[in-house]
């Protein structure tokens, strides 16, 4: 097929030695892909094609090039308030890098829609309510990747979880009996109760109900901790993550 019409996720843009474009898209049913973008800086299709664009693309395929090429792009989400905010950039930039360095984790359709809804939550809220709408996002992205420790039981004695420690070596938590004194797990990670809590409804609740769960201050330290442990873990090397460290 020489033509295609898909919708698309403008995940990034980078300029070319020759002053063009290759943008990296994300599409329900085509995945990660890369395609490139032809034109001049006062093109109108180069300002139309910019990160966290959603909308439908026109791509022409000619099998002479390595690359398709974007013929039009028509954005029906621009999300101009994560350009507004610091630490709005920055997450959105952690997400696209997260979707293109695990290719979605091959489960396009879900991470569209995952993806996309953490967008949209990005262009809305307020600065300080976004914090926690990451921590959700990282624990969803987490399990399509199939790697979310288990919150239920302790790893090492199989009774009921309140709080704990995540222990790196056996990848779960285990229990404040269990993590406590000499068999306190190397590198631990603790989380109380009512944060286990917190990850435990986020991933049972649907999106809407889990925006308006509290997080307690504390609560949100420890998270982060483990989360962007966690996500390192299990993706590795995200630059986005370590250069982020100041901003946050
Ligand atoms: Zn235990």
């Amino acid at each position: 097929m020489r033509h295609s019409v898909s919708p698309a996720l403008i995940l990034s843009v980078h300029p070319t030695l020759a002053g063009h474009r290759v943008v990296t898209l994300l599409g329900p049913e085509r995945g990660v892909y890369q395609a490139m973008l032809f034109g001049g800086t006062k093109s109108k299709l180069r300002a139309l094609v910019s990160p966290w664009h959603t909308g439908t693309v026109w791509l022409y395929d000619d099998h002479k090039i390595d690359l398709p090429k974007i013929t039009d792009f028509d954005p029906a989400s621009f999300r101009p308030g994560i350009r507004e905010s610091l630490y709005n950039t920055w997450a959105a930039s952690l997400a696209s890098e997260l979707v293109i360095q695990t290719r979605a984790s091959g489960e396009y359709g879900r991470c569209w829609i995952l993806v996309n809804a953490f967008l949209d939550g990005m262009d809305g809220a307020e600065h300080n309510d976004l914090r926690p709408a990451l921590l959700r996002f990282l624990w969803r992205y987490l399990g399509l990747l199939g790697v979310r420790p288990g919150t239920g039981v302790c790893v090492r004695c199989e009774t009921a979880l309140g709080g704990g420690v995540y222990a790196p070596g056996e990848s779960g938590f285990v229990c404040a009996a269990c993590g406590g004194g000499r068999e306190a797990p190397a590198g631990g990670l603790a989380v109380s109760d009512s944060a286990l809590g917190y990850l435990r409804a986020v991933s049972t609740a649907r999106p809407g109900a889990a925006r308006v769960l509290v997080l307690a201050a504390g609560d949100q330290e420890s998270l982060r901790a483990l989360l962007f442990y966690l996500i390192q873990q299990a993706v590795g090397g995200l630059k986005t993550l370590e250069t982020g460290r100041d901003v946050l």
